[in-house]
């Protein structure tokens, strides 16, 4: 074999089923059998899949490979009906995650000394970094075994990807669907960039400040405060207003002989352990126009100060209620929404006394250089400012609040809502048709659709794409400071304008190139923001095929695609921006179906953590258990339908014992005979023929399950519910082994050959079916069957269980084969119950069952699998007594006939334990000796013909003792010992 083999050398600890699965990963490499099924002739044409690019930052945990696990089983699935399937690898490399791996190493603090180190070195770095793990991830996802194209993969950093991103971004552009403003929205200080809603969305967490409630005196009643309250103290200095609501009642009054203006409604919470006595009632309204002074007089007092004269005054405002605070809101325009608002529309002063990096500007001479939310203690500064105001007197409260806050889902320092300019996609001008759009996605589970991923369509803002940082695809807008722009579609565009040839359109290297303007013959210049990461992921169907500049017709002919998969929190990231971009370009929607996963937490219930160490390495389990084993529990699990799965290392045994050992012994089972029955073999065409003629209920029940489990799978496919379609698998497997396996071992052995011939060939034809239909589920088993059953045993290298078409139901009458089957078990399962009871073992042979039922004819096949199953001479069925509806009743009398029997039996069983024991197979014949007491002496006499055949002896003869040297053991049967020895002849 090829040198592959050794990279999928297993760890010494490997388990026997983990030996199998890496034989099986050879055989697919070296024969290329996943090649072949994507370029083979599919007779149904393509079946679309885009693969969502991870992150590259670590290696591979659950989750990664709960989604790698979707998105193997689908692509298989539709293999097998005839589709071609290609699957690409995809890498997200720009952006925060890679950045913040660089600076940590480089120990920068900010993005100053980013710009001092070089802009070009520090991508350089970047990009040496991007592919870290890939190695890693390579080996966990074979080692999986998901089939997909890592070798061919995309990078969002090539630059025939980066290329079709500019094409995205003009084509948007185009549609006026790309605009610049100057907004309030949230940045990170510490990365010194704006971030969109979704970012900003995924980081919010409970966090203590502290919130004030500050006293702005009236001028012209001085000693009389309106109270306003923040939870933002360091916002205060940019004050430039209050608001309070027109139509809300105040009072105003006095307590501690000074006078407070407060919402009547607030009065209660505010002064809870403050005397007080109310002077007067008053509106909102009456409060509007008049003047307080100011907190601080940085800016105040700055004369030049645009709008200065309308600043320090209360106005009126819809958006002010009575359900915190003092029903007074502090406004400071440049840290707030509908703080900006107001500032607009009243043409208030605009204050913005901190940088884009935190830091409060020059002017704030009182806490100089200091940064509004400290990484080592973020209270700091706000403990500053109250100190100022309590010094001031400006302070009538303050207490620590816990609330809600967001943070950098990268670097996790608290972000500041902060007006600054940046440039965005216009959502909520195509808002509708993305609505509509929307409709056509098939999701699974189904309240996605309305629920996660319609609220947040519903609720969508206007998308910020722009980031001012350094390694991501650059925005190719050019300008000239007369006002002119020109946004850069091409490569080929740029290099014409440029007269350059360019290689690499890196904001380090793009950043450097102009041409002339236009209409000045000014320079024109790049801007300097990058692109939002999401926005390349979300280009990714055209992006990854360089379109429009190749493929065209390919992608045309393939949009949207047909599958994708991802967790749920991709819901409001990567799914809506896929969404968003293929509505804008496009007006469609850019998948047909998705599934969402959930996520998978430590056994415990709590998130999986490296630190804590409370999960298994998922490479350990796979080695211990096998990869087959890991997808079944996951696949099988609430996982698949974007809910929390708490992951236990039991269940995946209880996987592998339920599902692989379970098949492997009916398989080892069936090999046993096969070998003794060469001349009875018969595969193809003659073999289904021959199996679906047979009238044995067994048979016949068994092909019905195998018919009703396929149509189960076909169906959860559909509707891409896995669950649905990987459950029954154990389920069918249980019956095959403990119904029609366990039922039928007398029919291998039988002398009616015809019967022989069918139990066997029946339980060949199932395998041989069933590893197709598990072979999107478990690859490595069906493979595994496969390979064994078809005789290629791995020497073929074009035949494989993945090569071969989805199968077909058995065409065979059902009848009532399944109900017989129902009630027969349930005869079974009371029995069995009353055996139990009674305490009697089931070696022991019974006289009769008597069955009460409605039904009074059951077929003497479905008696006999009842009788043999209970192990009872006969049974009876009778019609029910008085109102019962179903009753079972044992004659539990041990007769000496019974006793008899039950000894044979025993004997019989303790010989061929015996004969496994030695190590003899069914070729080996041997004389069996026994010494015993004169029960089973009269039962050695009686048996003789029947101990002889059912345990291959030569002869079985009574003796007084036996030699030590031959294979012997001593059991107790009847309550008395009893040794068994065997010599070979
Ligand atoms: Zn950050
Ligand atoms: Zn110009």
């Amino acid at each position: 074999m090829s040198s592959s083999s050794e990279k999928n050398q297993p760890p010494k600890t490997s388990s026997q089923y983990a030996i199998l699965e890496k034989n099986v990963l050879d055989f697919w490499q070296q024969a290329q059998i996943f090649e072949k099924s994507v370029d083979r002739l599919a007779p149904k044409g393509d079946y679309v899949f885009y693969d969502g690019p991870p992150f590259a930052t670590g290696t591979p945990h659950y989750g990664h490979l709960v989604a790698s696990i979707m998105k193997d089983v689908v692509p298989r699935y539709y293999t097998m009906q005839g589709y071609k399937v290609e699957r690409r690898w995809g890498w997200d490399c720009h952006g925060l995650p890679i950045e913040n791996i660089v600076e940590k190493e480089l120990g920068t603090k900010q993005k100053k000394d980013i710009e001092a180190l070089g802009v070009g070195k520090f991508n350089e770095l970047c990009r040496s970094k991007v592919m870290t793990y890939a190695d890693e991830w390579e080996k966990v996802i074979n080692r999986l075994g998901r089939w997909v194209d890592i070798k061919n993969s995309y990078r969002t950093m090539d630059l025939d990807f980066m290329e079709s991103v500019w094409w995205v971004f003009k084509e948007l552009w185009d549609k006026d669907l790309i605009y610049q403003a100057y907004r309030s929205m949230h940045i990170c200080p510490r990365c010194e960039t704006t971030l969109s809603q979704s970012e900003v969305s995924e980081g919010y967490r409970d966090i203590k400040d502290f919130s004030v409630i500050a006293k702005f005196e009236l001028v012209a009643e001085p000693g009389t405060y309106v109270l306003a309250w923040t939870t933002t103290p360091w916002t205060l200095i940019g004050n430039v207003a209050l608001a309070v609501g027109s139509e809300i009642e105040y009072l105003k009054v006095k307590s501690d002989n000074q006078i407070y203006i407060i919402a009547k409604e607030r009065l209660a919470d505010v002064f809870k352990d403050k005397e007080q006595a109310i002077l007067a009632s008053l509106r909102g309204s009456d409060l509007v126009g008049k003047s307080y002074q100011p907190l601080f007089d940085y800016y105040a007092s700055d004369k030049t100060l645009e709008n200065r004269e309308n600043g320090w005054k209360i106005y009126a405002a819809d958006f002010v209620t009575t359900e915190e605070g003092t029903g007074v809101v502090h406004i400071a325009p440049a840290f707030g929404e509908d703080d900006m608002r107001l500032g607009k529309e009243q043409n208030l002063p605009f204050i913005q006394h901190v940088g884009l990096d935190g830091h409060f500007s020059e002017v704030v001479t009182d806490f100089p250089n200091m940064h509004v939310k400290p990484l080592d203690d973020h209270m700091a500064t706000d403990i500053n400012i109250i100190k100022y105001l309590a010094a001031h007197n400006t302070l009538f409260h303050k207490e620590k609040y816990e609330h809600s806050y967001p943070h950098c889902w990268r670097c996790d320092t608290p972000l500041i809502n902060y007006a600054t300019s940046s440039w965005f996609v216009r959502v909520t001008k195509i808002k509708e048709q993305l609505l509509a759009n929307a409709q056509k996605i098939n999701w699974f589970p189904e309240h996605i659709k309305e629920g996660r991923f319609g609220n947040w369509l519903e609720g969508a803002r206007d998308w910020s794409i722009s980031r001012q940082r350094f390694w991501a695809s650059a925005i190719p807008i050019w300008e000239c400071a007369c006002g002119e722009r020109q946004v850069i579609g091409s490569v080929s565009e740029l290099e014409e304008l440029s007269g350059q040839k360019i290689t690499d359109i890196h904001k380090d290297v793009v950043d450097d190139i102009t041409f002339a303007c236009q209409k000045c013959q000014g320079k024109m210049q790049r801007i300097p923001d990058v692109l939002d990461c999401w926005f390349e992921s979300g280009s990714m169907p055209y992006a990854q095929l360089h379109y429009p500049f190749e493929n065209k017709d390919k992608l045309e002919n393939n949009f949207p695609a047909q599958f994708i998969a991802e967790g749920l929190d991709q819901t409001r990231a990567w799914f809506y921006y896929l969404h968003v971009i293929a509505g804008g370009i496009k007006n469609s929607q850019a998948f047909d179906n998705v599934i969402v996963n959930g996520i998978v937490l430590a056994e415990d219930g709590k998130k999986m953590s490296k630190r804590l160490q409370n999960y298994p390495d998922p490479s350990l389990i796979m080695e211990k258990y096998s990869a087959d084993a890991l997808r079944l529990q996951l696949l099988a699990s609430p996982v698949m339908a974007a809910e929390n799965l708490n992951f236990s290392e039991k269940g995946t045994e209880e996987s592998l014992r339920k599902n692989i050992i379970l098949l492997l012994n009916v398989f080892n089972f069936y090999e046993l005979y096969a070998q003794e029955n060469k001349d009875l073999d018969l595969s193809g065409d003659k073999l289904r023929a021959f199996v679906q003629t047979s009238e044995h209920v067994l048979d016949k029940w068994i092909m019905t399950q195998f018919n009703l489990l396929l149509e189960t799978i076909q169906a959860g496919m559909e509707s891409y519910n896995l669950p649905r379609a990987t459950r029954p698998i154990t389920t069918f497997i249980d019956g095959f082994s403990t119904w029609y396996l366990r039922r039928s071992r007398d029919r291998f052995k039988s002398e009616d050959i015809k019967d022989r011939q069918l139990a066997l060939l029946t339980t060949k034809v199932i395998l041989l079916e069933f590893s197709k239909v598990i072979a999107p589920f478990m690859p490595f088993m069906a493979e595994h069957l496969w390979q064994k059953l078809s005789t290629n045993n791995f020497n073929n290298d074009n035949a494989s269980v993945h090569l071969e078409a989805w199968p077909s139901v058995f065409e065979i009458e059902p009848k009532d084969v399944l109900e017989r089957m129902i009630f027969t078990s349930q005869i079974v399962e009371a029995g069995l119950m009353k055996r139990n009871e009674a305490g009697i073992k089931i070696r022991q042979r019974l006289n009769k069952i008597t069955v009460r039922f409605k039904v009074t004819n059951l077929e003497p096949a479905y008696q006999n699998l009842i009788t043999d199953e209970l192990n009872v001479n006969e049974m009876e069925l009778l019609p029910p007594l008085g109102d019962e509806v179903f009753a079972v009743e044992l004659d539990t009398k041990i007769t000496p006939e019974l006793k008899q029997e039950g000894i044979k039996r025993d004997l019989i069983r303790f010989i061929n334990l015996l004969r496994k024991e030695a190590g003899l197979s069914l070729g080996d014949k041997t004389k069996t000796f026994i010494v015993g007491h004169e029960d089973v002496q009269i039962v050695v006499k009686k048996f003789q013909d029947e101990l002889i055949k059912e345990t291959l002896s030569e002869s079985v003869e009574i003796v007084a003792a036996v030699e030590d040297d031959v294979a012997q053991k001593t059991v107790t049967i009847d309550e008395q010992k009893v040794t068994i020895a065997l010599v070979r002849v």
